[in-house]
């Protein structure tokens, strides 16, 4: 399976970066190997001192597709969650400068962390869900799907036309404003629609 990432999908997370808004989505991706085993605590990378945390609402995929139109974009998913879209931003931001790509500050180990799955039924409209990100007691993300700048099943439309989805691929939707540095013996809980979906623990 793949992990593909939206970046800039939220205006006041675009303002907070100093970044324009793009013309198009724009997408990375993360191996396998990013995923953070179940009930594991997060290990901040020796090669970055300030990892970011980002939470994002994210969508399984449910079966093989290309060239997706939009329209047809809700059939391939039926289940969402939250995750964490780890960020070593200090390297990020060199890579940036150089012209390189991200890989190193967004596809480590365990730089993506996945929530419980549940049913989309069960969440409503999936462009109308509200999300937060409480870092050891205190709400420091919150966000509404409403606010993306591309809808989930645009971003569908959009990645399917470069990269055959799969059965089991997880597409990151992108960060609201409020990110931040994490530390040592942090502790993150994540809430979709007011239920808990995740909590992990800094090491
Ligand atoms: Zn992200």
């Amino acid at each position: 399976m793949k992990i593909i990432c939206i970046g800039k999908n939220y205006q006041k997370h675009i303002a907070e970066l100093n970044d324009e808004k793009p013309s198009e989505p724009m997408f990375f991706l993360k191996p396998d190997s990013a995923i953070l085993l179940k009930k594991m605590p997060f290990f901040i990378p020796s090669f970055s001192n300030e990892v970011h945390y980002e939470v994002e609402v994210i969508v399984k995929i449910q079966k093989v597709g290309k060239h997706i139109s939009s329209k047809f974009a809700h059939k391939y998913y039926s289940e969402l969650g939250l995750g964490i879209d780890f960020t070593a931003r200090d390297v990020q931001r060199d890579c940036k400068e150089k012209g390189l790509p991200w890989e190193k500050s967004k596809a480590f180990d365990g730089s993506a962390l996945i929530g419980e799955f549940v049913a989309k039924e069960s969440l409503g409209d999936v462009q109308d869900i509200n999300f937060s990100l409480i870092k050891n007691g205190e709400n420091v993300q919150n966000g509404n799907t409403q606010d993306m700048l591309w809808c989930i099943d645009e971003l569908i439309a959009y990645v399917s036309q470069f990269l055959t989805l799969k059965k089991g691929d997880v597409l990151f939707t992108g960060t609201p404003a409020g990110v931040g540095a994490v530390a040592e013996n942090d502790t993150f809980v994540g809430e979709m629609n007011g239920i808990k979906n995740f909590e992990v623990k800094i090491k």
